[in-house]
């Protein structure tokens, strides 16, 4: 079978999930060369069965409003592939969230997490309930209505959800107080927990600052640095915010934050008391990034996304297919050269492929946003040893780990001058959990 045959057959089978055909075009053509030569891997039709999640779990979500109004969601959970380690992934809440969605990033996690090198297989989840404008006793009712159903699929050493868009330190909250009760256990069933209960430290920068770690590495490589660069940011939520801090840390001028409804521009960089004012904002007053504009007297567009605005770094934080090709090729123009990618699949295959032909230093999501679920993975591990690590020792296991990740791009995808780190996060990732469905047979 060709390349071109395998993958028709996927979009013939899939045709209602146009984000997991994306998914999983840009891994087989990554990685084809290196699959269509192995004959192992082919006789035992790999390639075949990682595209088939292992078992999907759907389920009814019914809730009440504060008025008694009876509302119903639908529940997610993509047990994708445990070949390396228990299922590992987010739980997305919000309204655009359905099965080709969920099995784009379950798909995706498979190979981020092999990359991490912690052992941890690749799941995801959610629900398309819209935690906008609800009251908390509301989202803690639609979390316990949740977890009704998710705990009998779920366990420390089965399947660990963490958060996603939606889900943050609040919803985790929720979902663990009611695993909790059924089960009657205290284990590390979830992560991203708060600290006082048995959450890490450095779990909620962790997907920010790795972001960021990893353009470092990418810049490094070139003998450059973040230290004087303008750089764009989308997205103001969790992976948002630590990108810009740990930005500002290495010296570098954040210029743009955006939401669903805008971005704003902020040409003297949001830090200091400004980066404050972001986070309570967002984590606490729960409001629009166009307040931001107005707190500042800075400029807001409303509809609009920040990449038009110039600079040399640019880091999507917000959500998938968030730059197309015409957005990449205007970042090009205005002479940014290095985008790290917080967010999951933010740039679409016509972008990529214009990064890729200017030949800038592009990180893909799977590598540059491996940070969060690695520190899970370390949240999974201190929760098992009953012990709590400092934030020194968990910074610097992340940033190792990032710059593990780095090396294993480069061993992969280096082309002469040119580091394809598409295709090194594709093939590292791939190789080690195709060797391990091999390693335990046909199942
Ligand atoms: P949050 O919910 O904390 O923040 C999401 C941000 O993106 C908000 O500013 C939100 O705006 C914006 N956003 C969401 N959907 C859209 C949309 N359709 N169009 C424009 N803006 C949108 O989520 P996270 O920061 O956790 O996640 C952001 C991205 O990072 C996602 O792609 C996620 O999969 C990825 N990621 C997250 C990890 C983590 O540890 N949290 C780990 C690895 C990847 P609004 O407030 O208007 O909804």
């Amino acid at each position: 079978m060709t390349m071109h045959e395998f993958l028709h057959q996927v979009s013939a089978k899939n045709a209602d999930q146009p984000e997991f055909i994306q998914a999983v075009s840009e891994v087989v053509e990554s990685i084809w060369d290196v699959y269509d030569s192995n004959p192992q891997l082919k006789k035992a039709k790999i390639l075949d069965r990682i595209v088939e999640p292992e078992r999907v779990i759907i389920f009814r979500v019914p809730w009440q409003t504060d008025s008694g109004e009876v509302m119903v969601n639908r529940g997610f959970r993509i047990e994708f592939n445990s070949a390396i380690g228990p299922y590992k992934g987010g739980l997305r809440f919000h309204p655009s969230v359905n099965l080709g969605i969920l099995k784009f990033l379950g798909f995706e996690q498979i190979f981020k997490n092999s990359l991490t090198t912690l052992p941890m297989g690749g799941g995801k989840g959610g629900s398309d309930f819209n935690p906008r404008g609800r009251s908390d006793e509301e989202v803690m009712r639609f979390c316990h209505s949740f977890m009704l159903e998710l705990f009998r699929h779920i366990g420390p050493d089965t399947d660990v959800p963490a958060g996603d868009i939606g889900v943050g330190k609040r919803e985790i909250g929720f979902l663990f107080g009611m695993y909790r009760k059924i089960r009657n256990e205290y284990t590390g069933v979830l992560t991203g927990k708060g600290l006082d209960w048995g959450g890490s430290l450095i779990r909620p920068e962790a997907t920010g600052f790795g972001t960021v770690y990893f353009a470092d590495e990418m810049l490094k490589v070139r003998g450059d640095s973040l230290d004087g660069k303008t750089v764009c940011v989308s997205g103001s939520g969790n992976v948002a915010q630590y990108a810009i801090q740990k930005i500002n840390q290495l010296g570098g001028k954040v210029v743009t934050a955006s939401d669903s409804d805008g971005f704003i521009h902020d040409p003297d960089g949001i830090k200091g008391e400004k980066w404050e004012y972001l986070l309570e904002l967002k984590n606490i007053k729960r409001g629009r990034i166009s307040e931001y504009a107005d707190e500042f007297g800075k400029k807001y567009f409303a509809g609009q996304r920040p990449w038009n605005v110039p600079c040399q770094v640019a880091l999507p934080c917000a959500t998938q297919n968030e730059i197309n090709g015409e957005e990449a090729k205007t970042l090009v123009k205005n002479g940014c050269f290095c985008v790290s990618e917080g967010a999951n699949m933010p740039t679409t295959p016509e972008g990529v492929e214009v990064f890729q032909e200017a030949k800038i230093c592009y990180g893909p999501g799977k590598a540059a946003n491996a940070g969060g679920v690695a520190t899970s993975g370390l949240e999974m591990t201190q929760n098992s040893m009953r012990i709590n690590w400092s934030r020194e020792e968990v910074d610097s296991k992340l940033h190792n780990i990032m710059k593990s990740i780095h090396a294993q791009c480069e061993r992969y995808g280096k082309d002469g001058n040119f580091i394809n780190y598409v295709k090194g996060a594709n093939v590292a990732g791939f190789l080690k959990v195709a060797n391990a469905m091999l390693d335990q047979g046909l199942i």
